[in-house]
């Protein structure tokens, strides 16, 4: 029986519990070297696998050193070293021009606020949380990608459908020493497991606590239909 525990709180926790067991070392899979390279990489993997991401990058890291070479790159050719990229155009976009006020701005160097990495072009408040989190060390808030926002819904989290309304619900809901790690967790059991078009329902160390699971429920709840 696929039920959810008395209250969202609990809930989490018993599934942050088992996924810490199930993924034990799970962190970030982009791959980088420093806070340049890790800003480019998440402005890269917005609805883009991380996968597709490494593979460009490890190129583009050895092409361009630093922020002015992305600054003064011309944009034809930095969107031609991105052509296998989703919106590679305007990604390329992006780049230069965070870099130009990384450049002008930050004496070439990444900030380290949430209020300047937001203004930078093409960083929302999900990238500037990984690059805080993971280029600073510091954890303001939880990073809500598409894995966070499906799984917390299929399993009866939350009820919240964008990620802006689903981030302030799980820093209410998780203590802040999970706020990093949840992420990772669920990016982990989503793409092994909870997957968005076939879920392994059957084979699933939550199915017992998930009121999605296929196993004795019809509907997906993180989109509200039937299964197919
Ligand atoms: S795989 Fe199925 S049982 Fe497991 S969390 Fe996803 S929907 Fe629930």
């Amino acid at each position: 029986m696929g039920t959810a525990l008395d209250s969202p709180e609990v809930q989490l926790a018993e599934v942050l519990d088992r996924l810490h067991e199930e993924y034990p070392d799970t962190t970030i899979s982009l791959r980088f070297s420093n806070r340049l390279e890790l800003l480019i990489a998440v402005i890269l993997s917005a609805q883009c696998t991380d996968e597709r991401v490494n593979k460009v990058t490890a190129d583009l890291f050895e092409k361009y050193d630093g922020p002015k070479a992305y600054a003064e790159a011309d944009q034809e050719e930095l969107a031609e070293d991105l052509n296998s990229i989703t919106y590679y155009n305007n990604k390329a976009e992006y780049i230069r021009n965070a870099c130009q006020k990384i450049v002008e701005e930050h004496d070439g160097e990444v900030p380290d606020t949430m209020a300047d990495l937001t203004d930078l072009p093409g960083v929302g408040r999900k990238t500037a949380n990984v690059v805080l989190q993971h280029g600073h060390d510091i954890v303001e808030g939880v990073v809500v990608d598409t894995h966070v926002q499906r799984l917390t819904r299929r399993l009866g989290i939350t009820e919240a459908e964008r990620p802006e309304q689903i981030e302030p619900e799980l820093m209410e809901l998780a203590p802040e020493s999970e706020w990093q790690k949840l992420t990772h967790l669920f990016i982990s059991h989503g793409r092994e497991v909870c997957t968005a078009r076939n879920p392994d329902c059957e084979d699933c160390l939550l199915a017992d606590i998930c009121p999605s699971s296929k196993t004795d429920s019809d509907v997906d709840l993180a989109s509200g239909e039937p299964w197919e």
